[in-house]
């Protein structure tokens, strides 16, 4: 590892100071700028815009850390998984899912997870640190390439699903945001792009504070205590009550609709109760269910509920007027479903 300083922890008026400290000027720091996120420049003899010393001296002064795709599976369903290694040797992984109309971008946020969800195999690797704004940033782009090399379209849509809780990781997420969504950056519109959460009240009231634009998913599995506590031990620090009291305050703050992320269990959560339970923990604001199928990761605690219960459930959301879609998993020949990101390959 390098003891240089990585150009790309600097923002852009940073870079303009730098140049002007060493008697060039600032605009120099626009152009470097440029080439480092609008061209993801890799090195800074690309650099053709800026003379031979500059680049030098840059070289003297800067690495330029970048994330590196070491391994690339496809799913017979067209899911793309990247491996991805950084520049610390560790590795996470992201995932591309091809629909029909779109390129979906699955990111992680952090190196294992801090957090204990019983039926997630991330939750099994131990939370190693935090990513930063570029980590998260080149994840992106790669996936970018990838649509537009094996699909011919651009990347469409970004959720921040894969491993670890962006809402940990707050700042950080909110910087590679801002790059993805900057015209100087991918220029994505905050709407294509979906930050979902195990529930940190505290974070949700903070995002509603910033007036965040992109969309918020919660990964609700229960909407009653002691089973929720059973299979994602944190709700008992971070309880139901605080997490409905956070989200009432984000709709009330960003009118945004509130998606939530569900997976029915059987003999967990397969009762009628369940599903009522559900229903009057997001009636309060326009909420959309997404039913997901278990990915099994485990000796088999968990288990996919019947399609009965599955049924059940759609019928008393659709009831109570709650949007629900029921999800399939996509690439789950090559561990890229959700849950399964635990760097296997
Ligand atoms: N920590 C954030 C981001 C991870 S998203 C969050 O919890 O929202 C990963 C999604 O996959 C979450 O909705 C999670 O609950 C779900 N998940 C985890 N393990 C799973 C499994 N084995 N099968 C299906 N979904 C799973």
């Amino acid at each position: 590892m390098s003891t240089k300083k990585d150009i790309r922890a600097l923002t852009k008026e940073q870079l303009r100071d730098f140049f002007v400290a060493n008697g060039d000027k600032a605009f120099r720091g626009n152009q470097v700028y440029e080439w480092l996120w609008q061209k993801s420049a890799h090195s800074f003899d690309v650099m053709t815009n800026l003379s031979k010393e500059t680049r030098e001296m840059l070289a003297h002064n800067f690495v330029i850390n970048h994330i590196k795709v070491d391994v690339m599976q496809r799913s017979s369903d067209g899911t793309i998984k990247n491996a991805v290694r950084l520049h610390d040797d560790l590795v996470v992984e992201s995932v591309l899912i091809p629909t029909s109309t779109r390129t979906t971008a699955c990111v992680s946020s952090q190196v294992g997870c801090s957090l204990d969800c019983r039926f997630c195999a991330t939750a099994r690797l131990k939370r190693m640190r935090n990513l930063n704004p570029d980590e998260i940033y080149d994840q992106v782009v790669a996936i970018d390439n990838e649509s537009r090399l094996y699909f011919d379209r651009p990347l469409s849509n970004i959720v921040f699903m894969g491993m670890g809780e962006p809402l940990m990781n707050y700042n950080n997420v909110l910087k590679a945001i801002d790059k993805i969504t900057s015209p100087e950056g991918l220029g994505m519109s905050p709407k294509r792009i979906i930050v979902s959460t195990s529930g940190v009240p505290k974070m949700i009231k903070k995002m509603a504070d910033d007036n965040v634009k992109f969309k918020l998913a919660v990964s609700l599995h229960s909407a009653v205590d002691e089973i929720r506590t059973s299979i994602m031990p944190f709700n008992a620090t971070f309880s139901l009550t605080d997490l409905r009291e956070a989200l009432q305050y984000w709709y009330e703050k960003t009118k945004s609709r509130i998606t939530y992320e569900y997976v029915v269990w059987k003999g967990i959560n397969d009762t009628q109760k369940d599903a009522d339970a559900l229903v009057a923990f997001c009636r309060f604001a326009p909420s959309k269910v997404n039913l997901i199928e278990y990915n099994p990761i485990d000796d088999g605690t968990f288990q996919q509920a019947a399609q009965k219960a599955i049924s059940m459930y759609t019928e008393t959301l659709e009831r109570n007027n709650i949007v629900v879609t029921v999800r399939r998993s996509r690439g789950k020949d090559i561990d890229a479903a959700c849950g399964q990101l635990a760097n296997k390959s």
